[in-house]
């Protein structure tokens, strides 16, 4: 399927508006899942976020894609009370950084400025691959954008097959052991749930070929 080959600011602002309608609609099972291994807030406090991240940015004249995921960040920090909010918000802020002021994104950027935010989730978690978090989603996504990038993928085939790592990434952490976090309070009785800020995670990252398509 052809299309821009480049994320400008719109297809941005359409991927965080994406995710505040993909959390309100799965709100009740993102807190289903928290009640199994956590303390039922995930859904409400991604909704909270991500609402308050839209807003944010309506406010804002003409962005650069850079400033849409920081202050999309910078929202969800300020939100968020839960851990997903420092968490989350060091993602799309450090990403938002790593873009700086360009106009316009292209794959390579793209797995770059996302890897940016992957590592420093990682180094304000200590979350490590395995221990059943959002890393084990968001690590698959960003080697499949790394991959893509490296084959000379087109945009929306690196997109669709971040989207398909994240997905399953957030498959596996169902018999993984928590280590991070409130389910690791819960020791071996955390096997067996699928991890809540794993499935989040997968939908954010779901949201970015649809944005993507949404036109350029
Ligand atoms: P809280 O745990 O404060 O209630 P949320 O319910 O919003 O916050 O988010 C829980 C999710 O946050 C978990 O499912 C997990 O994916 C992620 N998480 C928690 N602690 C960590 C950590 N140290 N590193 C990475 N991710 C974490
Ligand atoms: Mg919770």
């Amino acid at each position: 399927m052809n299309g821009p080959s480049l994320l400008n600011s719109h297809a941005m602002i359409r991927w965080v508006a994406l995710c505040a309608r993909f959390m309100r609609e799965q709100q009740a099972y993102l807190t289903h899942l928290d009640s199994a291994i956590g303390d039922a807030d995930h859904g409400a406090n991604m909704t909270r976020g991500f609402d308050a991240a839209e807003a944010r940015l309506a406010e804002l004249a003409a962005p650069a894609p850079g400033e849409v995921l920081a202050t999309t960040g910078h929202a969800l920090v300020t939100s968020i009370g839960g851990a997903s909010g420092p968490l989350w918000g060091s993602v799309f802020r450090r990403a938002g950084h790593a873009l700086g002021d360009a106009a316009e994104v292209d794959l390579a950027a793209l797995a770059h400025a996302l890897g940016a935010g992957l590592a420093a989730v990682m180094e304000l978690g200590s979350a490590e691959p395995g221990d059943k978090t959002m890393v084990d989603a968001l690590a698959p996504a960003v080697d499949a954008l790394h991959a893509a990038a490296r084959d000379g993928a087109a945009l929306g085939e690196a997109l669709d097959a971040a989207r398909r790592a994240a997905e399953e990434g957030a498959r596996l952490t169902t018999p993984m052991l928590a280590r991070k976090g409130r389910a690791s309070y819960l020791g071996e009785r955390s096997v067996g749930h699928l991890d809540p800020g794993a499935a989040s995670t997968a939908l954010i990252v779901a949201a970015l070929p649809l944005a993507w398509r949404g036109g350029a």
